[in-house]
């Protein structure tokens, strides 16, 4: 019978006696419940045992520090200004009342009631309810029976049940007598991102005592003490108090800005000393612009790079031949030529016998640079792939195997580059397009099959300043500031769907050729070609059985596909239908409608990407949004489309509509160790973090100072693993 429990018993002692803990220490105490070894894990908070343990080692709590740091999602006011009456914010409701009467109610159904009629200092009373089901054998309401006495002081929090809140759905209740209720009620209670089998109540409380354990401990304070000044923040052990339990609202919001404050000092830190590392290092190879496939690419093109085309080529080619690694971000709007300057940058690697890779963060994008390839590099004396998860086993183990032995010059491809098998025999330069696609960890992986070699970054969508430090330490821009000519602005307009295909088969009967887009998602799904055929179906038998019809989704194999497109290019359909496949690649001067149906389930740069297929001729373009039911968000993007064709204008609107955190991936919080702060919305702070950055390197590069101590210590134990830090101290 004891048998089990003899090896706590052992440990403790062990632990006990190892580490001389006073016995009344709390530490001393927590060791006799649990077998951890850490003396700071979770496991020693009384009320953590392994089962919960392993819960909370779910959401990467393992030791107290961690449990601190896994911050509130939300804050209820559950306070005493509003102590006596009812009050309801959104959909909880909050009471406190003294007990009248109490008991269960007996109905015919499987479903138990229990009810307690309460009655508010100011008069007002309240029915508290609880439900069980099933036909259970023990009595569901033995505790709330013995609990619930006439005249008790009691708090209940739940959801109103009628509109006048006379009646409240108890889901969390408090004597008042009881001092372990002191987390729940009678503050500003924070509310936890859960995972199943973990509770609120129950992470509050432990959050609790931990937090009593650490005021009796003391917090160690990382941020230097002069930046504390300087910027009026809360000290460690003041903010981790404030984010979890705060007594106004003004406590909480000074004790979440030290806290984002103290995440992004770590962040601009840790590029700090990614560069310094860098510093040091040359890339240990040389370009030589020999033209041998340069010129020949030229010539192929049958156009001429555009002014800006041309300076932002001989910025990236002279970063490329520097010494230092290149870190540049190449930002043009959609159509405005970025995958030619791209291509020319792998040329001039080839020319010099190292290997390239471009990145996209779709299956469909990689395959249209994989098709621009061809078409443009095609006679040259150039080797490339395409390797997406779509590429055959057979036919991907040959690619990888030319890789290797550097049988390929460039590869384009998706994730599947990431992959831990995909090896190169020089690769030297590294193209990702759509950069805010990716997260930070896919683009640092991609980098360090790589290392020292050239970054180039492509988007549509600019970055602010201050984002771009935080998410790349730094890097150096260039933008396509005008489109190839003949373009011509695209008239966009919301209309619905007769409409848009009376202007479709007015445009036909013109000679011209039109898009038909629906929106089917990723194109994985056999519904979602099931309805693509559905809709050729009845756009090529009913709606247009005069003209000729195609259809493209992404199903269909390389060589259907690229008939398909072919039989648009030459004029051979008239009418394509097509998922968004198309959404870039295609180049058709003659096509001037493109109709984007249930308009509202595409992304604001997803549209203007499709926007981009026509208006590329002399006649005019035409591009009609349909949608039924947009909702308010979906409706302003459709009306910012309609409004403007500049790109940069709809990638701060979307940015604006989007919200902060998932823009560029930066919701990926867990990457950049980012917990309470958002890059976007908190921007002050941010810059504040990188201002900072600056005055602390440029007086202790190493940070080796004593009273830099404790913030390298946190620097290496987040980003040296994660990051490859050097601690150079
Ligand atoms: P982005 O990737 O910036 O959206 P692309 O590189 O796909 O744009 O270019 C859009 C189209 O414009 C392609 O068909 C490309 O061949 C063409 N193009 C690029 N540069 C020029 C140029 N200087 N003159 C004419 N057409 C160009
Ligand atoms: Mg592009």
């Amino acid at each position: 019978m004891l048998q089990p429990y003899l090896k706590y018993v052992n440990v403790f002692i062990i632990i006990y006696f190892s580490r001389k803990l006073p016995w009344w220490s709390a530490e001393a105490q927590f060791v006799q419940f649990g077998v951890a070894t850490n003396p700071l894990s979770v496991q020693y908070i009384k009320g953590v045992g392994p089962r919960r343990a392993e819960l909370l080692g779910r959401l990467g709590i393992e030791t107290a520090d961690e449990l601190l740091r896994y911050y509130p999602r939300d804050w209820q006011d559950r306070r005493a200004g509003t102590l006596l009456s009812l009050f309801r914010q959104d959909s909880y409701s909050v009471f406190r009342g003294k007990v009248l009467t109490a008991g269960q109610i007996y109905t015919r159904s499987s479903v138990g009631i229990f009810k307690a009629m309460l009655s508010g200092a100011d008069g007002a009373r309240v029915n508290a309810v609880w439900f069980k089901h099933g036909g259970m054998r023990y009595d569901p309401f033995a505790a709330l029976k013995k609990e619930f006495t006439p005249g008790r002081d009691v708090w209940v929090i739940g959801r109103p049940s009628n509109t006048a809140g006379s009646e409240i759905q108890v889901d969390e209740c408090y004597f008042a007598d009881n001092p372990e209720s002191a987390p729940h009620v009678n503050r500003l209670t924070p509310i936890y991102p859960l995972t199943e089998g973990l509770s609120n109540p129950f992470l509050r409380s432990i959050m609790w005592k931990a937090l009593d354990a650490a005021q009796k401990t003391g917090t160690i304070e990382i941020i230097p003490s002069a930046l504390r000044a300087k910027r009026a923040l809360l000290s460690a052990g003041q903010a981790v108090k404030g984010i979890h339990f705060p007594d106004s609202a003004a406590e909480l919001e000074a004790a979440r800005q030290r806290i984002v404050y103290e995440e992004f000092l770590l962040l601009a830190a840790a590029w700090e000393m990614k560069k310094l590392g860098a510093k040091t290092e040359n890339k240990r190879f040389t370009y030589e612009i020999k033209r041998s496939l340069l010129t020949p690419f030229k010539e192929k093109l049958g156009f001429e790079f555009t002014p800006p085309q041309k300076r932002v080529i001989n910025d990236i080619f002279s970063d490329m031949r520097a010494p230092r690694p290149m870190t540049r971000l190449l930002q043009g709007d959609v159509g405005s030529g970025k995958t030619v300057v791209a291509l020319s940058a792998l040329l001039l690697a080839a020319e010099n016998g190292f290997q390239g890779a471009f990145m996209a963060p779709t299956e469909i994008l990689a395959a249209q640079h994989f098709y621009t390839m061809s078409r443009f590099l095609d006679g040259l004396k150039v080797r490339f792939e395409l390797l997406t998860s779509r590429v055959k086993a057979a036919a991907r183990r040959k690619t990888l195997e030319r890789l290797q032995n550097g049988e390929l010059d460039i590869v384009v491809g998706t994730h599947a580059l990431l992959e831990e098998d995909v090896r190169f025999k020089s690769l030297r330069l590294v193209v990702i397009d759509e950069q805010h696609r990716f997260g930070v960890k896919q683009r640092a992986q991609l980098r360090r099959k790589a290392e020292f070699a050239d970054l180039l970054i492509m988007t549509a969508t600019p970055i602010p300043r201050t984002l771009a430090l935080a998410l790349y330490g730094d890097l150096d821009v260039s933008t396509i500031d005008s489109l190839p000519p003949g373009r011509q602005p695209v008239e966009t307009a919301r209309s619905g769907e007769a409409e848009a295909f009376q202007l479709v088969r007015e445009e036909a009967r013109k000679g011209r050729q039109a898009y038909i887009v629906h929106p089917f998602i990723e194109e994985s799904e056999d519904e979602d070609i099931k309805s693509v055929s559905e809709q050729f179906e009845r756009l090529s038998k009913i709606v247009f059985p005069e003209f000729r019809v195609g259809v493209i989704h992404g199903k269909l194999g390389g060589r259907e596909k690229s008939a398909a497109m072919e039989k648009f290019v030459s004029g051979e359909t008239q009418i394509l239908v097509a998922t968004p496949v198309i959404e870039v690649g295609i180049d058709v001067k003659n096509a001037t409608v493109m109709v984007v149906q249930n308009a509202e389930r595409f992304g604001l740069a997803s549209l203007h990407q499709l926007r981009g297929r026509v208006g590329r001729g002399a006649e005019k373009s035409h591009c009609v949004l349909v949608s039924d039911s947009p909702g308010a968000t979906a409706g302003e993007r459709l009306a910012a489309l309609c409004a403007t064709n500049d790109g940069f204008v709809l990638g701060e609107k979307d940015m604006e509509l989007r919200g902060p955190g998932e823009f560029m991936g930066t919701r990926q919080h867990g990457e950049l160790d980012l917990r309470a702060g958002d890059l976007v919305a908190d921007k002050k702070v941010l810059a504040w973090a990188v201002e900072d950055r600056e005055r602390l390197f440029a007086a202790d590069p190493k940070l080796a100072a004593p009273q830099h101590r404790a913030f390298r210590g946190r620097l290496m134990e987040l980003y040296s693993k994660k990051w490859h830090l050097i601690d150079m101290a």
